[in-house]
């Protein structure tokens, strides 16, 4: 991640969760009917309070609140959601996911999910961990964000709230995508965190179908940029996620976790119409 479409949504927005998107979805939340979901909810963030205005990069005081709806939950960890999926077993749960491994995600979100003993993956892209979080293709917008060190990592790792999960070594497009990326990653965690990446996340959310085996063979996960929940019988190298955004209102955040995510699809289906008349991005 970022995905292409979240890519796009950033470039093309400079409001806040008050401006006409925010508007939209607002009225998209009102139109959800009150199902409650079943299986695994995997929410995608990137940055939390990083100062930007990139649609990925979300206030700390929303996250904040969306923590607060959260510990109403059944947050649960990566490793436990596909426990649950692996036995059959539907209870809701929602698995917080962190992509590429921005250091704002240590100085604000982490001592909210400390005090509230909330478990959490990061999906690590190693080459950039306290670097500057550059690479091809990326469309973060601005100064770039820094990445985590190894030492916040093995903080929050050392509490057995933090999951690392692998995202490639060098962040690659698809097309570059290889089995060397994944060793790579997984060898840079293991020799600086002491611990084994069992999770996998696609950069830019894209699936690679040739890569399959070699996931298959080194990992208990993987998830993409689809939209959706995993219930059981679900394909556990293709989870879906659901991206939280910066103009994401309260209301909306809700509908991520109740019901059919039809707010979500639909404003995802007015993202692309915008984009395919040129209205945006
Ligand atoms: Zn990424």
């Amino acid at each position: 991640m970022p995905m292409p479409d979240g890519g796009a949504a950033a470039s093309d927005s400079h409001e806040s969760a008050s401006g006409p998107r925010a508007s939209v979805k607002a009225v998209l939340a009102r139109l959800q009917r009150a199902t409650p979901a079943t299986g695994a909810t995997l929410l995608i963030y990137h940055r939390i309070g990083g100062g930007t205005r990139d649609e990925l990069d979300l206030p700390t005081a929303s996250f904040a609140r969306q923590v607060d709806v959260l510990r109403d939950r059944n947050v649960v960890s990566l490793d436990t959601a596909v426990d649950r999926l692996e036995a059959g077993d539907r209870t809701p749960g929602v698995v917080l996911t962190f992509d590429d491994g921005f250091d704002d995600v240590y100085r604000n979100a982490w001592p909210l999910l400390e005090r509230h003993a909330m478990p959490f993956t990061v999906y690590l892209a190693t080459a950039y961990v306290a670097a500057p979080m550059r690479w091809e293709g990326s469309t973060a917008k601005g100064t770039a964000g820094r990445g985590l060190s190894w030492d916040q990592l093995a903080e929050m790792v050392d509490s057995g709230l933090c999951t690392v999960g692998n995202h490639t070594h060098n962040h690659v497009p698809p097309a570059e995508l290889t089995e060397q990326e994944l060793d790579l990653c997984t060898a840079a965690v293991e020799q600086r965190l002491g611990v084994t990446t069992r999770h996998f996340t696609y950069p830019w959310g894209i699936p690679v179908p040739r890569l399959e085996p070699a996931l298959r063979t080194r990992f208990r996960s993987a998830s993409t940029g689809e939209i959706g929940r995993n219930g059981p019988g679900a394909d556990l190298m293709h989870l879906r996620r659901v991206p939280v955004r910066r103009t994401d209102p309260d209301s909306f955040f809700a509908a991520k976790l109740d019901g059919a995510l039809g707010p979500e699809r639909t404003y995802a289906g007015l993202v692309r119409s915008a984009k395919a008349v040129g209205l945006s991005g």
